[in-house]
């Protein structure tokens, strides 16, 4: 059955900074309130029914929770332990910031039934953490990461590449620390300039270029690979107009793209197609077989893999089929002489020294 996660925007609530890139008005769409008792349990009950009466997550986003005061967060936890003890609810989810983590409150959240934090890292170089107004370091997000571990609390991470400041080698390298500290999901958004941020500012002076949609395409590609290798999920990637951003207007410059995922993902199977395809003549008439969800992103957007791949090393792609007997990650091409087997995770690696 489908997770089904109800999500309740707290925008900016408990945030000691304004970080320059950060307007969760314009990305929720909702003002900053706490949700009374009432409300909190009206929608759960309605997302619910809607979703066929089974236990639903429940998910506090966009601000700092753990910042919030002690009797806030109580406020907000409280009314969900009869859903938790009854299993309407099934777990709780929250999100905040690194420096905001201390002992006492990761046993209170665990307590109550909180399962996951997601801490908003955004980047482990403590020169683009201070350029970016956060206001913490590398070094708090370890310690949190620690902290929540200890609770018994699971651990995600926000990662934000392209900030002022951070090359793609700071980027990857950011993101490989991260890694390293085993996280149990990932979300990955290049950084995009919104209407009326401090990075709004900076980029109308000209003092500051967010990635291309290319450059953060490819460095995407690289960290859901990376993090596919190493077993860590990676459940956003991406800021999508449609879904993140209210009415899809806030977004003044940088890497926003309905299908950012897709784009991200259909360039690492055009990559390991190249790698497998030279193993073909020159002029060979190929036939892919791929696991049914993977055939849009071996295609790409606008059959750009294929295209490319005739354009560029001369085979021809005579048709992709679904194959329902391929793992999640694996291809079979074939032309009229053999058959090859690949698979992108064993056979793609891109290079450790950016
Ligand atoms: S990025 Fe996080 S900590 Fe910074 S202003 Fe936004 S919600 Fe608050």
């Amino acid at each position: 059955m489908k997770r089904v996660i109800v999500p309740f925007f707290i925008a900016h609530q408990g945030c000691p900074h304004q970080c320059v890139f950060c307007d969760q008005r314009a990305i929720t769409g909702r003002d900053g309130e706490l949700p009374q008792p009432a409300e909190l349990l009206r929608t759960i009950e309605a997302w619910r029914s809607s979703s066929g009466g089974g236990a639903v997550e429940v998910a506090f986003y966009g601000g700092t929770f753990t910042a919030l005061s002690r009797r806030q967060q109580e406020t907000l936890l409280q009314p969900l332990q009869p859903l938790l003890a009854s299993g309407r609810v099934s777990a709780v989810r929250l999100s905040t910031r690194p420096d905001a983590v201390d002992a006492a409150n990761a046993d209170f959240l665990r307590a109550a039934g909180v399962s996951l934090v997601e801490l908003g890292v955004q980047s482990m170089d403590d020169a683009v953490l201070a350029a970016a107004g956060r206001g913490h370091t590398a070094a708090a997000t370890i310690a949190a990461f620690a902290t929540l571990r200890a609770a018994g609390l699971q651990v995600g991470a926000q990662l934000m590449p392209g900030l002022p400041g951070e090359s793609i080698a700071g980027a990857i390298g950011s993101f490989r620390r991260v890694v390293a500290l085993k996280p149990n999901l990932l979300r990955i958004y290049p950084a995009v300039v919104l209407k009326g941020t401090a990075l709004a500012t900076l980029y109308q002076q000209g003092s500051y270029q967010p990635l291309s949609l290319d450059t953060a395409v490819n460095l995407c590609k690289i960290m859901l690979h990376d993090a596919a290798r190493a077993a860590v999920p990676v459940i956003r990637a991406g800021l999508q107009p449609t879904e993140d951003l209210a009415a899809g207007s806030a977004v003044l410059a940088g890497p926003c793209h309905p299908a950012f995922r897709q784009l991200a993902e259909g360039e690492r199977w055009y990559d390991l197609l190249q790698i497998l395809a030279v193993r073909f003549d020159s002029g060979a008439r190929l036939v892919l077989q791929v696991p049914p969800a993977r055939i849009a992103d071996v295609v790409g957007q606008k059959r750009r893999n294929i295209i490319r791949l005739d354009t560029f090393s001369g085979r021809t792609v005579a048709v992709v089929t679904a194959d329902h007997s391929l793992p999640a990650g694996a291809i079979r091409i074939s032309d009229s002489s053999r058959s090859i087997s690949g698979d992108i995770l064993r056979d793609l690696t891109y290079r450790e020294d950016f």
